[in-house]
């Protein structure tokens, strides 16, 4: 039933634009780094995963992201990426945008993605702006230390959002300017609490939410779905037919 009701908004409230968050990777073995299960209840983030520690100890950072990034090339996408790109192919749904950094929506198939807290398929240099793509990246990764610039030598950095940085801001405009025009705003998988991302939903006409447990933004949306987000999006892809 609520599949269906999801199914008549994604119809009837077009473009359709997709936000999701964590919770559509669970479902691929990545835990949400929030929750009290997640990594950040043993690693403190400001220590391995923030601006200013990669200022003071880069490898320290490496250290934490080497891991990471292998982690998340293991995982593969699950059937909610895998419906959101079906979604795209029939167009219902006009692009994506994700606060995951873990690729998963571009390996599954999709093609409009703006991932909005970086991802790991690249690093860069912040003295000269160099980027070094994921091959060229693991490649550097197997050398001790941190990978340097080949142009300048500095320490290059991950390619994702630290805590204590801005969020890329082509993303972020990109991002706003869909949540604008969008017709709908879906949100999968994101309890919504960090800004300036969780404000995008605010900016769309129309807002539906499919998420485990409470969002910050329940009492605006039209329809609000309490269950995972593979299992959903499944059936919405077969109630669109
Ligand atoms: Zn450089």
């Amino acid at each position: 039933m609520s599949a269906a009701a999801l199914a008549a908004l994604v119809r009837e409230r077009q473009p359709c634009v997709v936000l999701t968050g964590a919770g559509i990777s669970t479902e691929s073995g990545i835990p949400d780094f929030r929750s009290d299960t997640g990594i950040w209840a043993e690693i403190d983030p400001f220590e391995v995963a923030s601006i200013q520690a990669f200022r003071r100890d880069p490898e320290r950072v490496w250290s934490f992201y080497r891991q990471r990034i292998h982690a998340l090339l293991e995982a593969e996408p699950n059937d909610g990426h895998r419906a959101l790109a079906e979604l795209e192919r029939r167009g219902f749904v006009g692009a994506i945008v994700t606060q995951n950094i873990d690729t998963l929506h571009s390996r599954a198939g999709s093609r409009e993605v703006v991932e909005v807290h970086g991802s790991i398929r690249s690093a860069e240099c912040l003295r000269c702006l160099w980027r070094e793509e994921l091959a060229g990246l693991l490649l550097r990764l197997e050398e001790p230390g941190p990978p340097d610039c080949p142009h300048c030598g500095e320490p290059l950095k991950p390619g994702v959002t630290l805590f204590g940085e801005l969020l890329p801001t082509e993303a972020l405009e990109r991002a706003t300017h869909l949540a604008r025009s969008a017709g709908l705003v879906l949100v999968v998988g994101s309890s919504l609490e960090v800004w300036p991302v969780a404000g995008l939903p605010l900016e769309a006409r129309a807002l539906a939410i499919v998420n485990r447990g409470p969002t910050a933004l329940d009492d605006r949306a039209l329809l609000k779905i309490d269950g995972g987000s593979s299992e959903t999006l499944a059936a919405l892809v077969a109630e669109l037919g």
